[in-house]
């Protein structure tokens, strides 16, 4: 995996499981630092994007590639 693609609305699976128990995270925010929530227990916290991609497993669903699943947040008023 050379440069991940990573985009707000994403949810991962990082390598290790989060002490809650938790395998899933939706991301909040990207730049220099990705900021992502844990989907189980709702922690935030902030990742180097360096250290993220390396924590990174596999990325569960793109905000990109859209589907039929209702886990959009509805983020679409301007
Ligand atoms: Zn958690």
């Amino acid at each position: 995996m050379k440069s991940l693609e990573i985009h707000v609305g994403d949810i991962v699976q990082f390598r290790k499981q989060h002490p809650c128990g938790g395998w899933t995270w939706r991301v909040v925010r990207t730049g220099a630092d990705i900021g992502v929530v844990c989907t189980t227990c709702q922690r935030r916290i902030l990742l180097p994007r360096d250290k993220f991609r390396r924590s990174v497993k596999k990325i569960v669903s793109g905000a990109s590639d859209v589907s039929a699943d209702a886990e959009t947040p509805g983020m679409s008023s301007s």
